[in-house]
């Protein structure tokens, strides 16, 4: 299932964006919208002035008088009315430029603004998702939302909302002053404009669903590049490259069939839009010339003067580029309505985990840990991860968790910060339920350090010193702890060293040394190792061991080990099998109980011989069934 698809209504959603960020831009968005009306409305009066113009100064049919202006302005003389209609023409030209210019500052500043609060609060509201969340939806996917469709928007808002309101004032204008001048061959120059109403409907209704799709697919797109660009090192090695292409290419066909389907509407609408209007200029020049020539056709009975014919014809004529870009305008539209929609359900996303309203912050007075009956699925698992788990950690206490790949110990560990929400039962620390207390809090005292820690690109010790304050020595000793400091002083720039994306420079063993100097550094109360040196030699591991005996004197430490010696001298060792703790004591008690812990430590103690077949006969069923 992938969240960012969705239903959700892109009109409302766009509406929705305009109340939450236009409010600041109150002042930006009334006075754009004026001057983009007064713009398109000035413009719009040449025409007639022209009209004007030639019926009295070339023909000389009728007086030089213009509606909106007193009589007493106008000058006597022809000469003087020739000036005096340059003049008008001059101030109009100007002001419009003067406005329109004005008011695309004022939206482009808007739009800027806009898109850069949208793409900040998106980003965050992504960050604040859950894990769960992130198992569902690609990476990728979520930077499309927040870099495609937020540009979406800034395009709809820099551009097609001053446009939709210039064809929308233009048409208004143009159809008004039409009826003013002469309604009689304006009820026939305007007949199209119904029919370009009912075009744009069945556009519309015609192409949302494509654009919404296109949306989608230009997620899916990117969450492939993304994946794709990520896996380059395990492409290569495989020689993969011709099948990843080909899995780039159906993304990218699919991208582009939705898209070219709805290019083609788009087409269908411009060719119906410049169609029409063309049908519209000849029908009014038919109409109009039939008029002059002859007498006023069918019921008409007004007289029309050549003056006001080319006026009509003037304005058809300009009724082709607002209808021109009327499709744009709805294309746009289409296009910032499923791009608001994705923006909004990413920005609008709750999640699952957050804060109580009453929560409060987490008090470690001790550092006792408590499961409690405790049953977890992830989400559209058919069976549940983890069942029925119960144990309970004493304060300062060396937890040590073992089992086989997939029994739930990662899982296990993985609900003590609440990155995942237990599905029954309870955790508790010290008593607390961590579903109860502020994630803040929780997540300082409880230091995690995973199989595959995360490097920033940036230093070795910003790495360390990542979410904290700390000083240079602070960082130099939690590093000599994690057993890092060595390695990381023989590197070229020492702790200045830039590890590279991810942290591609330093081997495995290096970063989790450094991921766990980094845990170490926040001194939690609780400290979970999940596999945290897995990748590290005997050699170092065993130093860390030597030390794991001082960073786990005052902490409750829990460590998933799949190298049974490094857990041996744990206070508490839980065997995990299939979701369940099977057995549970000391490394001794557990040999001496003879069941799954000590066949584990047979397999690694190269004691094959000893295992019984039962045993073995399983170990080669989980093998066949993970691949
Ligand atoms: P372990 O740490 O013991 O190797 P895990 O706790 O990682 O085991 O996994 C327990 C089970 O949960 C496995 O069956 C695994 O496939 C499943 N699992 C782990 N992570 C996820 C996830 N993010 N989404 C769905 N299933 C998961």
């Amino acid at each position: 299932m992938d969240e960012l698809d969705t239903d959700r209504d892109g009109r409302r959603a766009l509406l929705a964006l305009v109340r939450r960020y236009g409010d600041g831009y109150r002042v930006h968005l009334t006075l754009g919208i004026a001057l983009t009306v007064f713009t398109v409305a000035v413009s719009q009066v040449m025409p007639y002035i022209l009209g004007v113009a030639i019926d009295a100064l070339f023909t000389g049919t009728q007086q030089y008088s213009i509606r909106f202006l007193p009589d007493a302005w106008i000058p006597a003389e022809r000469t003087g009315q020739f000036w005096f209609t340059l003049g008008l023409i001059v101030v109009l030209s100007t002001a419009a430029l003067v406005f329109g210019t004005t008011a695309d500052y004022l939206w482009g500043n808007f739009a800027q603004h806009m898109q850069h609060e949208v793409r900040v609060d998106a980003y965050e509201a992504a960050q604040e998702r859950e894990l769960a969340f992130y198992d569902d939806t690609q990476t990728g996917e979520v930077m499309s939302v927040l870099n495609n469709d937020v540009n979406k928007l800034e395009n709809f808002f820099t551009q097609i909302v001053s446009m939709g309101i210039r064809v929308l004032v233009m048409t208004a204008g143009i159809s008004a002053f039409m009826l003013w001048i002469h309604p009689q061959l304006a009820s026939v120059a305007l007949l199209v404009l119904p029919v370009l109403f009912g075009v744009t409907r069945l556009f519309e209704r015609r192409v949302s669903p494509k654009y919404e799709e296109k949306r989608s697919r230009v997620g899916k797109l990117n969450g492939r590049l993304e994946n794709n660009v990520g896996g380059i090192q395990t492409i290569k090695s495989y020689n993969t490259e011709n099948e990843e292409r080909d899995r780039v290419q159906d993304s990218s066909a699919d991208y582009r069939d939705i898209a070219w389907s709805a290019f083609l509407e788009r087409v269908g609408l411009i060719g119906s839009i410049s169609g029409l209007t063309s049908l519209g200029y000849a029908v009014t020049f038919l109409v109009g010339g039939y008029w002059l020539l002859f007498q006023p056709p069918l019921f008409f009975t007004a007289p029309l003067s050549v003056g006001t014919l080319v006026t009509f014809l003037l304005y058809s004529n300009r009724f082709q580029f607002p209808m021109y870009q009327f499709a744009g305008v709805l294309d746009g539209y289409q296009n910032a309505r499923a791009a608001a929609a994705r923006v909004v359900t990413l920005l609008e996303g709750d999640s699952d985990i957050r804060d109580a309203p009453d929560a409060d912050d987490l008090a470690v007075p001790e550092g006792r840990v408590e499961y409690d009956d405790v049953t977890f699925s992830y989400d559209g698992a058919d069976e549940p991860a983890l069942t029925d788990v119960s144990f309970e950690a004493e304060p300062g206490s060396f937890v040590g968790l073992v089992g086989p790949t997939g029994a739930g110990k990662s899982t296990t560990m993985k609900l003590l910060p609440r990155l995942y929400e237990v599905t029954e039962g309870a955790v508790r620390i010290d008593g607390q339920d961590v579903s109860d207390v502020t994630l803040r809090s929780l997540r300082n005292r409880v230091g995690y350090v995973s199989q595959e820690p995360y490097l920033f690109t940036g230093t070795v010790v910003e790495n360390i010193a990542y979410g904290k304050e700390a000083s240079h020595e602070e960082v130099v000793a939690a590093a000599k702890s994690a057993g890092a400091h060595e390695f990381v002083t023989e590197l070229d720039d020492g702790y200045e060293t830039e590890v590279g994306e991810r942290g591609v420079k330093l081997s495995g063993g290096q970063k989790q040394r450094v991921a766990l100097a980094r845990a170490l550094l926040k001194d939690p109360e609780i400290l979970v190792l999940d596999e945290a040196t897995s990748h590290v030699d005997n050699e170092t591991e065993a130093v860390i061991q030597e030390r794991l005996v001082d960073l786990t004197a005052d902490r409750t430490t829990f460590a998933i080990a799949h190298r049974l010696s490094t857990i041996r001298d744990a206070d508490t060792i839980l065997v995990f099998d299939d979701g369940e703790i099977v057995e549970r004591g000391s490394h001794e008690e557990l040999l001496a109980a003879d069941g799954l812990y000590a066949n584990l430590w047979r397999v690694q103690v190269g004691d094959v011989e000893e295992l019984p077949d039962s045993f073995l006969d399983r170990a080669q069923r989980r093998m066949q069934a993970e691949t």
